[in-house]
């Protein structure tokens, strides 16, 4: 344990300890001083006595305030520092009061007031010990201020039983100190375990709330600015369980001596939980500054969290995404200023990870139309909003060959919302596994009733979220569905689910099961969005999988730079050595086109040819294109 950094950065958890002594020590100095008024009247000794109690009268006000102050005002750190300062020398100026009236009874031997004296200065020295142990500070001087009068008085006596009275009072102190030491080390210990975190030695959640609620009311007293970020690990948790808890941890720990190495002395880091981590930053005068400094920091030390990690015998990579928040005198509560750098940091997670978001009152609007969407869309299937549309896809001699089952929903409130909105709130509330299995029921009645029409698709292609895949009953309902509408395996092995690669991450031996077992009814699989996940390469050849679509970028973007060219031309080989069949998505232009057909991309879809469409544009399309077909040959 870092001692003196810990007692550097007290806070007001660990002083109201000390601030909960102030009264009782008032209490304890105001009624037995009565009873000394009344001792030194009876020995003439009143004018002194009044005059001490007077004194203790005043330092007790003086206390009172103090603690007063501590109890109704939120302070700055600064502020707390100077509070504890005084609060040190009220408690060493009311013991030098008590060592004062030792010092004028001792001498009383007419009426034996000296026992009176010798007892009470040992009283209080007890008392100062059991009391002041939280501050080396206060109880080593005190101590020494109230016993060392007490040895000097039995050394006075020059007589054998003083000398052993004053051995006897060395002793003492010696125990007293001894004690008060032990129970400090246990209170520093205690305070330290729980307000730190036990893998990395960082501040916790709590402390780190205590932390910031300083830097927010050191900032409504100077009007400046200061950040926080709040970062959090990318797939921290497939390191977790695809290596084991030891690894994570050990990974945790380098992490943490990274981002200590990042930091300086002003800036505060805490571990909030798991992996994530939150860092206040110091103050500064204007926002623009405030602002472009977070900016900055934020990026040099993602830039130094992405280096390599060798954990014996694993070379690891790991990639984080931050949220920042300015922190002003805005009036809000503390934890929001938390909420909202974890808005953005979710945020920088939803735009691919690995990356800075600055917290914006954009965000809020986008929270609350969330909020909106994820109210309305538990109606949708109620109230029959869900359509489907398709788009075609065709093949290099430009004929229909299948489609993409995709949803679109229109609501009476919102109009028409994406399934790029929806879709991910359906994910992260669940309502995706009632919404994905009623567009996966309404694609092979409609499968099924093209087939009968003439309408002969070579694939039909459903999209799939994968915690759509992973639901215990997902199998069974396909199994079921394909069973109610007749779909017979010729027909059930023209379907392709459509999955998206970060998703493979999660659960790949689980994941490959599953796919396994939907296989034997003839279903097929493409790997979506190829190439924007991670480690494209591996999932390819673990999964079983059929098709890789073309990420949309890569085809939209392939005039752009020549590595985008080449990237679509690495996907079509790497195809090609894994006999996987390609669609290239999102073609709009005939300069792509043109591209994609030299390069023999077997299947292409995009607004260059359609968007998706009804079920009764996409019949007609169909049958226009196979007409003129037949009228061509
Ligand atoms: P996705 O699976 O990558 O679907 C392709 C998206 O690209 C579709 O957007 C499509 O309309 C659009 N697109 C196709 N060709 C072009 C083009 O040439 N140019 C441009 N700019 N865009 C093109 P959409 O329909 O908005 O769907 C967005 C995403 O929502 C889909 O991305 C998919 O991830 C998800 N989604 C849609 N329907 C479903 C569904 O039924 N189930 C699940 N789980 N997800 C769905
Ligand atoms: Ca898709
Ligand atoms: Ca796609």
């Amino acid at each position: 344990m870092c001692e003196s950094n810990l007692n550097k950065k007290m806070n007001k958890t660990f002083h109201s300890f000390l601030h909960q002594q102030i009264l009782i020590l008032l209490g304890l100095s105001l009624f037995p001083g009565l009873g000394y008024i009344l001792l030194g009247w009876i020995n003439d000794v009143i004018m002194p006595a009044l005059i001490w109690y007077g004194l203790v009268i005043i330092t007790s006000v003086w206390g009172y305030r103090l603690h007063q102050t501590f109890l109704h005002k939120s302070m700055t750190r600064t502020e707390l520092s100077l509070w504890h300062q005084q609060l040190r020398w009220f408690f060493y100026t009311l013991f030098s009061l008590w060592t004062l009236v030792f010092l004028l009874y001792c001498r009383e031997t007419e009426n034996n007031l000296h026992y009176i004296a010798i007892f009470t200065q040992i009283g209080a020295s007890v008392v100062a010990s059991t009391l002041l142990f939280s501050d080396k500070k206060l109880y080593i001087p005190t101590l020494v201020i109230m016993m060392l009068p007490l040895t000097i008085y039995f050394a006075g006596i020059q007589q054998w039983y003083g000398y052993i009275l004053c051995l006897f009072s060395y002793v003492f102190l010696g125990v007293l100190l001894y004690g008060a030491n032990s129970s400090n080390k246990l209170l520093l210990k205690t305070h330290y375990q729980a307000s730190h975190d036990q893998l990395t030695g960082l501040y916790n959640r709590s402390q780190f709330i205590d932390e910031l609620q300083q830097t927010i009311n050191s900032l409504k007293s100077t009007g400046h600015y200061a950040y926080l970020l709040l970062i959090d690990l990318d797939h921290f948790k497939t390191i977790n369980d695809s290596l084991g808890h030891d690894i994570g941890d050990q990974l945790l720990v380098k992490v943490t001596e990274r981002m200590k190495s990042h930091i300086s002395a002003q800036h505060t880091l805490a571990r909030l939980g798991g992996d994530e981590f939150i860092i206040i930053s110091p103050e500064f005068n204007n926002k623009e500054d405030c602002q472009k400094a977070a900016q900055q920091f934020s990026e040099q030390l993602l830039k130094k969290i992405k280096n390599n990690y060798i954990l014996e015998p694993h070379h690891l990579y790991i990639s984080a995404s931050i949220g920042i928040n300015l922190l002003s005198n805005r009036d809000i509560k503390v934890s929001n200023f938390v909420k909202e750098a974890d808005i953005a940091m979710y945020e920088a997670k939803a735009s691919g990870r690995d990356g800075v978001i600055l917290f914006s009152d954009d965000f809020s609007k986008k929270i609350e139309k969330n909020l909106e969407i994820e109210r309305l869309l538990h109606f949708a299937l109620e109230e029959n909003e869900i359509k489907l549309n398709f788009q075609p896809q065709y093949n290099l001699s430009q004929t229909i060959i299948g489609c993409e089952v995709l949803a679109r929903w229109n609501n009476k409130k919102l109009g028409m919302v994406s399934p790029a909105d929806f879709i991910p709130i359906a994910e992260q509330t669940g309502i995706i596994i009632e919404l994905g299995k009623y567009i996966l029921e309404e694609a092979i009645i409609q499968l099924h009733q093209w087939n009968n029409k003439g309408l002969i698709l070579e694939q039909f292609s459903i999209n799939i979220s994968i915690r759509q895949i992973f639901h215990h009953s997902f199998v069974e309902d396909v199994k079921q569905i394909c069973m109610r509408h007749h779909l017979d395996v010729s027909l059930c092995s023209k379907v392709i689910f459509e999955l998206t690669e970060t998703v493979a991450a999660e659960d790949i031996t689980r994941l490959i099961m599953i796919m396994n077992e939907l296989k034997k009814s003839g279903i097929h699989f493409s790997m979506d969005d190829f190439g924007t996940g991670y480690s494209s390469l591996s999932y390819i050849t673990q999964l079983p999988i059929d098709e890789l679509k073309i990420d949309r970028s890569f085809v939209s973007n392939l005039h752009v730079n020549e590595q985008n060219k080449a990237m679509v031309s690495s996907i079509l080989n790497l195809a090609k050595t894994f006999k996987l069949s390609v669609v290239a998505e999102g073609v709009e232009t005939s300069k792509q086109l043109d591209f994609l057909t030299r390069k023999q991309c077997h299947i292409l879809q995009g607004y260059y040819f359609s968007k998706a469409i009804s079920s009764e544009e996409f019949e007609a399309l169909y049958f226009k294109k196979k007409a003129a077909n037949l009228s061509n040959t």
